[in-house]
């Protein structure tokens, strides 16, 4: 090598040095920025700034690169500076594992979620009567099940359509899982529910239609029961996080985040289960994830291969709705399974399941 190329390249690094160390400089005054600007509730992207050095650029600029690519590289700076900002607001959430590095263990009567064995909550989709839950109750018993499900109060898409027994159905299960020592785990709908409810269910539910039922995430995050918080109809990942990140900001960290599908254009299936969500999810916070195969693929023939993606891939658990006759089912009749076919199904996923005790 002669000995002036060897003399340049030893500029260039020299410079690139100097790059390297100006651009961590620029980071650690962006982070400053960043949480002064998170303190005063201001927004971090700042285009008329942004604007007025594109300009400066245009200005100043004598080559030899061309504007628009000092302008491009600029605007990848500014891009990663925001990311940089977004990254420390992550790190600071409370659901997030860079927050708690350990895993979170809910105990529901004796169960205990997210400590890699692997759970069922199954039940009918909505409370009908004592003898139809008690059936499914049985069923659960028959399989060394704990958790029971059940919806008494029932978010409709029609106002027309069945709205569930409400209190009554919350008796209902009461008193079937006292009788048959089971968990329930029940949606409710609104916060001015939620503390006589919390006489009859185990772990509160709040579904996909309330995942951003802001009063409600505050009203369940003031309790100190379990939560199943359900994954919103088109959600974003970090939108669902940040909705558990309501309850926890309250002070409950006991909750379970539960894929159930999200809307896509797709119609194959009910709802597009987004399996990935769940690894990205056990990552990303320490919460324990369940998959919903019922409300995510709403077919029966998927109810089995869905479970066991769910297991295969981390899920803490899977749940799924049965209901002693489904085609009298007053909702989600097509997608629920009959006893049998319960029993079909636990006896599959049970070879597949992790640390399945008794
Ligand atoms: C349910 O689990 O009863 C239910 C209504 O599900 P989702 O909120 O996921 O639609
Ligand atoms: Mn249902």
């Amino acid at each position: 090598m002669s000995k002036e190329l060897e003399e340049l390249r030893s500029e260039i690094e020299a410079v690139d040095e100097q790059i390297l160390s100006l651009l961590n400089n620029r980071a650690s005054i962006v982070k400053e920025i960043g949480k002064l600007k998170e303190m005063q509730g201001v927004k971090r992207f700042d285009p008329v700034r942004e604007r007025k050095l594109l300009d400066l650029i245009e200005a100043r600029n004598e080559g030899p690169f061309e504007t628009s690519t000092l302008q491009y590289i600029f605007k990848q700076i500014f891009k990663a500076s925001l990311e940089l900002q977004e990254d420390d607001n992550r790190k600071a959430l409370l659901v997030s594992r860079k927050k708690k590095p350990d895993d979170t263990i809910i105990n529901i009567k004796g169960e205990q979620i997210g400590t890699g064995e692997q759970h069922f909550v199954m039940g009918p989709c909505a409370v009908e009567s004592y003898e139809q839950v008690k059936q499914v109750a049985k069923a659960l018993k028959d399989q060394g099940l704990t958790l029971m499900r059940g919806g008494a109060f029932k978010p409709r898409t029609s106002p027309y359509d069945f709205q569930g027994l409400g209190m009554e159905g919350l008796k209902i299960l009461r008193r079937v899982a006292d009788e048959e020592n089971l968990a329930v785990i029940s949606e409710i709908l609104n916060p001015n529910d939620l503390e006589e409810a919390l006489d009859y269910v185990d772990v509160v539910q709040i579904g996909a239609r309330n995942m951003q039922n802001f009063e409600l995430l505050k009203a369940a995050g003031a309790i100190r029961k379990p939560v199943l918080l359900k994954r919103g109809l088109s959600a974003t990942i970090e939108e669902f996080m940040y909705a558990a990140e309501y309850i926890l900001a309250q002070g409950n960290d006991q909750i379970i985040l539960c894929e159930r599908g999200i809307r896509t254009y797709e119609k194959a299936t009910r709802n597009t289960l987004d399996i990935s969500a769940v690894p990205i999810l056990k990552q990303e916070t320490h919460l324990p994830v369940m998959v919903d195969v019922t409300h995510s693929t709403g077919r029966k023939d998927l109810l089995l291969p869905a479970a066991k993606a769910a297991l295969a891939i981390g899920a803490d658990g899977v749940m799924a709705e049965v209901h002693p006759d489904p085609a009298v089912a007053l909702s989600d009749s097509a997608q629920q399974m009959n006893i049998p076919q319960f029993h079909d199904f636990m006896n599959e996923i049970k070879k597949h399941a992790a640390v399945f005790t008794s």
